[in-house]
């Protein structure tokens, strides 16, 4: 389309990124009357329009002036893929040929969209492949909605219902892109799309201050914290991001965003063979459960190549989940999905 040409796009403000306000005083300068304002947002963030041409019930003319005003930058998939365990994995190019990641994950009557908020991550995790690739930019609001839109048309497509869950765990930190993040669960809870934002799971590796942050905002969602090794000293080790975020200041911060939300808080651990699947660092994990209210989801992980990282096997797994259900720990396993598709995070961004 003409209006993302790259020439356009220097030039051209992106209409997603101006309020409702400002887009009722251009209809009001363009002689047209107020309610198009609500009109042009409703096609925006309702229909998911991705061009001025769908707007039907505005008149030709202005759909014309809007188009040499602005432009509207819709992602687009760029490649698929389709797992045998039903999942779908999609690399979505950006207006400026940035790629990133969604995932459509159908498990257990959930049909869940894990989304991603950068283009790259800065914070190097060492198990992951997203951390393999350099952050280039954070995702606008319309760039996570867009992802969240199109996850919904294959969910919709291939299993005959709309998701049900979403899930800010793809390429990324979301809390290093918080306001784009919070906009647009906005723009998806308050839109078209209908989503609780109970079903709605931001997941973090622990920016002490950027949950602060969400407790003082009141959020609605849920919050999932990526802990991996429940010591700072095996913490560190994997994820650097622990020097300036330790375990005791994330703890306070959750007590914090728990008090604010009453949302308990999920912890997100990897089981890695030899490195924390034993019952000393059960125990570590338990005596945080006590402290925080919260579950346990441990996670199988999806191998990387090129990085010294293996799963633990099914026994030791076994034995870890009784250690953490006989103190009283509410665990899930989530065993590890799309291993024929390149499904880790950041593995298809990567690809050429
Ligand atoms: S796990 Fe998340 S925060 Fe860590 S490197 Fe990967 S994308 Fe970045």
């Amino acid at each position: 389309m003409l209006q993302n040409s790259s020439i356009f796009v220097v030039r051209m403000q992106d209409i997603r990124k101006i309020s409702k306000d400002e887009i009722a005083v251009f209809c009001e300068n363009s002689g047209e009357p107020k309610y198009r304002a609500r009109q042009i947002y409703e096609w925006l963030w309702e229909k998911s329009a991705v061009s001025f041409d769908e707007m039907s019930n505005l008149p030709a003319a202005f759909r014309s002036v809007l188009a040499e005003e602005y432009s509207i930058l819709p992602i687009t998939t760029d490649l698929e893929q389709f797992s045998d365990d039903g999942t779908i994995k999609l690399r979505f190019k950006l207006h400026d040929e940035k790629m990133i990641e969604g995932v459509l994950i159908p498990a257990d009557n959930r049909f869940t969209a894990c989304v991603s908020s950068q283009v790259g991550c800065t914070l190097q995790c060492a198990f992951c492949a997203t951390g393999l690739l350099k952050r280039e930019r954070n995702l606008d609001a319309g760039e996570i909605y867009d992802q969240v839109v199109l996850l919904n048309k294959y969910c919709t497509e291939k299993y005959s219902r709309p998701l049900t869950n979403i899930v800010y765990m793809g390429m990324g930190e979301p809390l290093l892109n918080i306001d784009s993040v919070l906009e647009s669960i906005d723009k998806i809870t308050l839109s078209g799309l209908g989503m609780s934002p109970k079903r709605i799971t931001v997941s973090t590796v622990g920016i002490a201050r950027g949950i602060s942050k969400l407790a003082e905002r009141n959020v609605k969602f849920n919050l999932a914290l990526s802990l991996h090794a429940a010591t700072d000293e095996k913490r560190v080790k994997i994820m650097p991001i622990n020097k300036g975020n330790n375990i005791d200041a994330l703890v306070e911060s959750l007590l914090q965003f728990y008090r604010a939300t009453a949302n308990k808080i999920t912890f997100e651990y990897i089981l890695f063979k030899d490195f924390n699947d034993q019952k000393e660092d059960a125990n570590a994990l338990i005596e945080i459960c006590k402290k925080v209210p919260s579950f346990v989801n441990l996670i199988e992980y999806n191998k990387v190549e090129g990085l010294n990282f293996e799963k633990s096997t099914p026994e030791i797994r076994q034995r870890f989940v009784s250690y953490l259900e006989n103190a009283g720990v509410t665990t899930k396993v989530r065993l590890s999905r799309g291993k024929d598709i390149n499904a880790a995070c950041g593995q298809l961004a990567n690809k050429n």
